[in-house]
């Protein structure tokens, strides 16, 4: 069995509709690129008929298919993460099951990955999605862009990107149990680049993401790699603090100059909600950088394998010439 040179990571989830597809069309974009490769599909907790067809997949071809079955929903992050444990290529792709990346785009990246770059974003050109999503997405780039300059990338949620095995074992190595690969990827890569590739509407299935899910996503993202959060609560209760001090004097002279008044109870009230409202939302992004701390430091298994199927490598025969 040839060491494979891409290996594929594919998280999925639910996605009985599209796996046949998946495993025609990525084989076969795979076959024309002619070097030796092998697919890790991550089952993260389905509840439909993907572990079965998974298995099928497997059994078609043991040798370059090869399946980690979790023990629930670990999430597309963790899965991925379980992929990058076991990867044996030296250039490691990860895309989506659900064939919004077309697999005929591979060949871009590894041409990229060879041409000496270390990670391969992309952007989806001529994106097909709802139009909600791309809403929420156009502003959330911008905002990432604003908060977290250093991470350079056009699209950060085209999940179709390659990296180098290097960059792969470091980011396996970092244990942590809330990420996001492509940050976490761009914070270890020395030559990033990017490429444009096509994006197709999902063949078939459902997003597994709800608008719930995409902000706690997204706060992966922003909690993971910035404390800019935190930073503009600082800023902002500096800024409350130095006009309520100037209030105060305001009232000192008013009450020596006009004596004592008390118009404007609600007004004061109008006011004292919105701090509140300030006030506790701070205090839950306080939380959410906390909560993430508290699951780091308990260190909990971050997924569960059940078990993998993979064709065990042959233990290399031992020749004991007797004398
Ligand atoms: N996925 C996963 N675990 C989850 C949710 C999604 O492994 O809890 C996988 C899913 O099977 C797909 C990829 O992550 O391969 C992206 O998910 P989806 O297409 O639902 O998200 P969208 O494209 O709408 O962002
Ligand atoms: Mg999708």
């Amino acid at each position: 069995m040839p060491q494979p040179y891409i290996s594929l990571v594919i998280p999925v989830h639910n996605e009985e509709e599209v796996l046949e597809e998946l495993y025609h069309r990525l084989t076969s974009s795979l076959d024309k690129i002619g070097k030796p490769f092998e697919i890790i599909l991550i089952n993260d907790g389905s509840t439909d008929k993907s572990a079965q067809l998974l298995q099928q997949l497997h059994e078609r071809r043991p040798e370059q298919i090869r399946v980690i079955e979790f023990n629930g929903n670990f999430g597309q992050h963790m899965a991925i993460m379980a992929g990058f444990e076991r990867v044996r290529g030296q250039i490691v792709i990860t895309m989506d099951a659900d064939l919004q990346n077309p697999p005929e785009e591979i060949h871009k990246l590894v041409t990229a990955m060879e041409a000496g770059h270390d990670v391969v974003n992309t952007y989806r050109q001529d994106r097909q999605d709802s139009w909600w999503r791309l809403q929420v997405s156009r502003w959330h780039n911008r905002l990432r862009a604003y908060m977290m300059p250093k991470l350079k990338m056009r699209d950060e949620g085209c999940m179709l990107r390659a990296y180098q095995r290097s960059i792969v074992d470091l980011m396996a190595a970092t244990g942590e149990s809330s990420t996001f690969i492509p940050a976490l990827a761009l914070t270890y890569a020395a030559n990033p680049t990017e490429v444009g590739v096509a994006h197709a509407e999902r063949s078939a299935g459902t997003s597994s993401y709800n608008l719930y899910k995409l902000i706690r996503y997204n706060f992966d993202l922003v909690t993971g790699f910035s404390v800019f959060p935190l930073q503009v609560f600082t800023m902002i209760g500096l800024l409350i603090s130095m006009c309520s001090f100037a209030f105060v004097i305001f009232l000192i002279l008013r009450r020596l100059i006009h004596g004592p008044e008390v118009e404007g109870v609600f007004t004061l009230f109008a006011i004292m909600f919105f701090l509140l409202g300030i006030v506790l939302f701070g205090l839950g992004v306080v939380g959410e950088y906390v909560g993430r701390i508290y699951q780091e430091v308990r260190k909990r298994p971050r997924f569960v394998i059940k078990h993998v199927l993979e064709k065990q490598e042959k233990p290399e025969l031992q020749l004991t010439v007797a004398e």
